[in-house]
């Protein structure tokens, strides 16, 4: 790819993925830039799939960059949230695109967060059994995660995200002036993936993240393009390994054992998913220390990380008669746990991170620990 066709101060990285490969563009003002979207094998026509309260924020801007690249631009707005990330939203994009007669070439653009972004990938997958479609994420979250690496997908009444396909997009927009509007909270959420790569791969971006997290928290635009960056080069490299998650790609879910049954325990939507996975990470930090992995220091500099991204650090009491064995259940139940063990992502010295099937007696001792008294 020839970078200098992109606009000064344009953040790019590759994931490569041979035929499947693409580019993430990081910068400001690149939704409103038509050349953001250049070179892509493009048909005539375009959906844009957003959320309605995206939609009054960004959509003129989008649809007016495209505008001078496809005759056609036509959008389908949903209703915003997780509770409506299934089949009659997913649907909804679906009548759009059969009522407009789109055809095979038609791109979906995908402006929104993560829920947007899983459920228009995953419509893209399916239309006519595959159109192209881009990535225009505006949560912090889904620039640093969701929208790289090719998962798509929709919820189930019996499980989150379990209808799905592996789809990648032709191109990944992060314009960061869209974290302006971002609320707070999600902006912490978001930080917490922003977070978790460091113990897992890269502890000079760990510092990094320690030495900025004032200037990311008040959203400065240049430690915001430097970490989203440096997230989606850690996903890119360790989903360029492995695409369909048989291996290495499950260090990604660092903190997400605990923080699913957080986020299942508490009822969804109470905490949010980085807000779980932010003090899931704590635990499983203390899990990586409990194994002799990782000494307090350590322990005590990603608690404090955490903290100050605004994320909740003591763990919530799931069951006031036996919470331990309510995380246990929920976290048996977890698709991570196979056969007794359950299996933990713990960080196997600063920077690195494995798998690990853990004795129930000390994820237990964990949990005591961790919680609210
Ligand atoms: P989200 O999409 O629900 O967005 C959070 C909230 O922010 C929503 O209310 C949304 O409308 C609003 N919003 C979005 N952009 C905004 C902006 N710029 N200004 C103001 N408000 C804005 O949540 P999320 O955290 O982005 O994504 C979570 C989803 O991503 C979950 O469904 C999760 O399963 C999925 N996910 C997928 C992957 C993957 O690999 N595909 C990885 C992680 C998470
Ligand atoms: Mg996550």
């Amino acid at each position: 790819m020839n970078e200098t066709v992109l606009k000064p101060g344009v953040e790019c990285v590759d994931i490569a993925l041979g035929e499947r490969s693409y580019q993430i563009r990081i910068g400001s003002g690149l939704i409103g830039t038509d050349s953001s979207f250049d070179d892509l094998a493009v048909g005539q026509s375009a959906l844009i799939v957003s959320n309605e309260t995206v939609a009054p924020l960004y959509l003129k801007r989008l649809e007016a960059a495209l505008g001078t690249l496809h005759s056609r631009v036509q959008n389908v707005v949903l209703p915003d949230g997780e509770a409506h990330k299934h089949w009659a939203t997913l649907n909804q994009i679906f009548d759009k695109l059969l009522e407009r007669q789109c055809d095979r070439k038609t791109v979906l653009y995908a402006l929104g967060g993560g829920v947007v972004g899983d459920m228009t990938g995953f419509a893209a997958a399916c239309y006519m059994r595959g159109v192209p479609f881009v990535q225009v994420p505006t949560t912090l979250l889904a620039q640093v995660d969701s929208s790289v690496g090719g998962k798509t997908g929709i919820n189930h009444p019996l499980g989150k995200n379990m209808i799905g396909a592996f789809y990648q997009p032709l191109r990944v927009i992060c314009d960061l002036d869209t974290l302006s509007t971002l609320p707070a909270r999600e902006l912490s959420a978001g930080m917490a993936e922003v977070i978790k790569y460091g113990p897992i791969a890269d502890m000079t971006f760990f510092e990094w993240i320690e030495a900025n997290i004032g200037d990311l928290m008040a959203r400065d635009a240049k430690a915001l393009a430097l970490a989203v960056k440096r997230s989606c080069e850690i996903k890119a490299w360790v989903v360029g390994q492995d695409e369909r998650e048989s291996g290495l790609r499950a260090i990604l879910n660092f903190g997400h054992t605990f923080g699913h049954a957080i986020e299942a325990g508490m009822g969804y939507g109470s905490w949010l998913h980085g807000e779980a996975v932010g003090c899931g990470m704590v635990m499983a930090g203390r899990l990586s220390h409990s194994l002799g992995l990782i000494d307090q220091e350590f322990l005590r500099r990603l608690e404090s990380l955490i903290g100050k991204a605004g994320l909740p650090v003591v763990a919530p009491v799931l069951d006031a008669r036996d919470n331990v064995g309510r995380y246990m259940d929920l976290m048996h139940v977890d698709k991570k746990a196979e056969g007794g063990a359950i299996r933990f992502v713990v960080i196997d010295g600063p920077g690195r991170a494995r798998l690990q099937a853990v004795p129930d007696d000390l994820v237990a001792e964990v949990i005591t620990r961790s919680c609210a008294t």
